[in-house]
């Protein structure tokens, strides 16, 4: 018997969708933490710490916030660290 069966599996599609979920907050893990925490874009991080992104970035760069990037290349930011800079002034 002839019977044809396709499977098509959008993972992109899956993908884009775990990560828009949850209030749009990811949760990674933190190495400088060492343990789960929110991780932000850098944009949010720029809203939640009343700065501008570039002021994240160099903040980043400066080492002063904990950071990791996703395999596709986009910077996230530990609310942990941000949240340590915002109040640490
Ligand atoms: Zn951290």
């Amino acid at each position: 018997m002839g019977r044809k069966r396709r499977i098509e599996i959008t993972v992109e599609t899956d993908r884009v969708t775990i990560i828009r979920s949850d209030r749009n907050v990811l949760r990674g893990w933190c190495q400088r933490c060492g343990e789960q925490v929110s991780m932000l874009t850098v944009d949010q991080a720029a809203s939640v710490a009343c700065l501008t992104p570039r002021t994240i970035n160099s903040l980043v760069e400066a080492e002063r916030l904990h950071f990791t990037q996703t395999p596709e290349g986009s910077l996230l930011v530990c609310l942990n660290s941000v949240t340590a800079v915002t109040s640490g002034k």
